[in-house]
């Protein structure tokens, strides 16, 4: 019951996982550990333990080792190492796979803190980046050097939300001897099969569904068995760690995602379809709406039922910023604010051209970043339509003027 068992469905081994089977008695979860210092009865038991990961907290407690095994049963990984955010489990992954003189493709459409790090620090290191487009598929056989160690891939992209043909991508990858690193955020640990697909390792932001509540920063390395001791090694160089009233609410979210992530995805589609319908917009970017951009690789690559609710919508681009803004500023229940995946609806203006090497030019017109919570979505809808009244009142057209 502790590891991946593919025979019990996903919710079950959400449910599950990490957890004492049958014969335990006692509170349903694990304890909340608070510590830094682990005590030894004598020093053959400290030398017992000694370069273990029970020696000390930073490497481990009982309520960090449920998370980590949760987590690894409902991706199918090998592995889990949990950092202090999102961001530095993507950092501490590429820093642990990529040495001066190395080459890494990195998608285009990659979350921007990930683009700084590759532009900033990597290069100061003497890694090179190279950014691709995220429709490339197995074009990208055509930019793999021989230094090439590292693809990585984010799918659907930030803010633009393409969908990329992760198996096409991963077998080139291999064929050339690169590693495929997947920021999985968007599909969370179960909507899709990352490391069936090809992914070799999978990393999440769990500040967002995994915890869910926007309450908790938190990464999640998920690697296959042969990546993992090159990248703890870093990682623990590197001195990753998280709390243990961290961990216990992520290990409180992983159990409802599942559920969650049901409601989620039945509001987006009722909203994706409502957004599509107003004049005002040109394209509703969210890979589940039949008929939207990537649906078609989305179907055949993810889990339908797990659809998450972060979706994009495109102006018409006689739609100025000022009236995008009166739209966002009249809504009462979608709040204004970064990160997504917790229970609250939220909206945010976006302008991806500033973040894109490729096809910039094709994001001009003014956007919006909806995530869609658990509100009833007959209110959401309303709240929307409100909102788009002030995008059509005269004042709003006259500021823009
Ligand atoms: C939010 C986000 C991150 C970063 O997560 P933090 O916990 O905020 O550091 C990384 N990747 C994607 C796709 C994200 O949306």
């Amino acid at each position: 019951m502790q590891q991946h068992s593919p025979e019990l469905q996903t919710a079950t081994r959400l449910t599950h996982a990490g957890r004492k089977g049958k014969e335990h008695h006692g509170p349903v979860n694990p304890p909340v550990i608070r510590a830094s210092t682990m005590l030894f009865p004598d020093c053959a038991a400290l030398q017992e333990a000694n370069g273990t990961r029970r020696s000390y907290a930073r490497h481990a407690t009982e309520t960090t080792l449920a998370l980590e095994q949760a987590l690894c049963a409902a991706e199918g990984a090998a592995a889990c190492m949990l950092t202090s955010s999102g961001l530095s489990a993507i950092t501490t992954t590429l820093l642990a796979l990529l040495k001066p003189g190395d080459h890494l493709l990195m998608v285009d459409t990659a979350y921007d803190p990930t683009r700084q790090f590759c532009d900033g620090l990597l290069k100061q290191i003497g890694v090179h980046t190279t950014y691709y487009d995220p429709l490339i598929g197995a074009g990208i056989a055509g930019l793999m050097q021989p230094t090439t160690k590292v693809v990585f891939v984010e799918s659907p992209g930030s803010l633009t939300f393409e969908v990329q043909d992760i198996p096409a991508i991963a077998a080139a990858a291999h064929a050339a001897g690169a590693v495929v690193v997947s920021d999985s955020t968007w599909a969370t640990p179960i909507g899709w099969d990352s490391f069936a697909l090809g992914v070799d390792v999978s990393l999440h932001a769990a500040t967002k569904y995994i915890v869910g509540h926007s309450d908790a920063l938190m990464g999640a390395i998920l690697t296959n068995e042969a990546l993992h001791l090159q990248i703890r090694n870093t990682y623990k160089q590197l001195g990753m760690s998280i709390g243990g009233d961290d961990a216990a609410l992520a290990l409180r979210g992983l159990r409802t995602m599942a559920a969650r992530l049901a409601v989620h995805r039945e509001s987006a589609q009722v909203v994706a379809k409502w957004l599509q319908a107003q004049p005002e917009v040109a394209e509703v970017l969210y890979p589940p709406l039949d008929g939207a951009a990537g649906h078609a690789l989305w179907k055949r690559d993810f889990r339908a039922e797990y659809a998450c609710g972060l979706m994009g919508a495109v102006f018409h681009s006689n739609v100025t910023e000022a009236q995008v803004a009166a739209l966002i500023d009249r809504t009462q229940l979608f709040g204004i604010g970064f990160s997504w995946g917790g229970y609250e609806s939220l909206i945010l203006p976006t302008r991806p051209a500033g973040y894109r090497t490729i096809n910039a030019e094709k994001w001009s017109a003014p956007m919006i970043r909806l995530h869609i919570g658990l509100e009833a979505v007959e209110d959401l809808i309303s709240d929307l339509d409100a909102g788009f009244s002030a995008l059509r009142e005269p004042v709003a057209i006259a500021r823009a003027a």
